[in-house]
């Protein structure tokens, strides 16, 4: 089972200050669905896994929320990429789901029987480094989103290995290759 895991803000959709509320607000990343194209191309299972405090939060619904996922997975469906499912913590405080704990990673592993070590997590902030190192998964940061700035804040050592790259089309190339090598 290959299995590759993304965060959700900054890694697949644009960031915005109010959050994603409704479909409009839906703005993909560049190279997006084509670096998730590629992966399914290569038999890899893609799932996003997101916080999404602002539903504990009062600011908007779960059923709100399952709305803008929805029409994410179509929109991305439509430009020949396919994300199996959206993992969700709605949690605005900390919890074992929540990452940067490991919960909501562990929790998408055995749901596809995934390995974590074979399994990367890519995120655009330290909190995604930390939950990936929680769950055993391999770290990969990208720098769209807040990924620059969480690069030049400084990489806590234990969380190394990590692999950067420019975005998630330029990880899924260099990820493809992780596979292969069976490492
Ligand atoms: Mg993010």
């Amino acid at each position: 089972m290959k299995l590759a895991l993304l965060d959700r803000d900054g890694v697949v959709v644009v960031n915005r200050p109010t959050n994603l509320k409704k479909p409009a607000d839906i703005a993909l990343l560049p190279g997006v669905a084509e670096g998730i194209a590629r992966l399914n191309d290569a038999g890899v299972t893609v799932a996003i896994c997101t916080n999404q405090p602002e539903v504990a939060r009062g600011a908007m619904t779960t059923a709100e929320l399952q709305i803008v996922h929805a029409a994410l997975l179509a929109r991305l469906k439509e430009d020949g990429a396919v994300v199996d499912r959206v993992f969700c913590c709605t949690s605005a405080a900390k919890c074992p789901r929540r990452k940067p704990a490991g919960g909501m990673l562990r929790e998408a592993l055995a749901h596809y029987g995934a390995l974590a070590h074979r399994t990367p997590f890519v995120g655009d902030q330290l909190d995604d480094l930390r939950a990936a190192f929680h769950a055993g998964c391999r770290r990969v940061l990208v720098k769209t989103g807040l990924g620059t700035k969480a690069l030049a804040a400084g990489i806590p050592d234990y969380l190394s290995p990590v692999a950067v790259y420019d975005d998630l089309a330029a990880a899924a190339l260099d990820l493809l290759a992780g596979y292969s090598s069976g490492e």
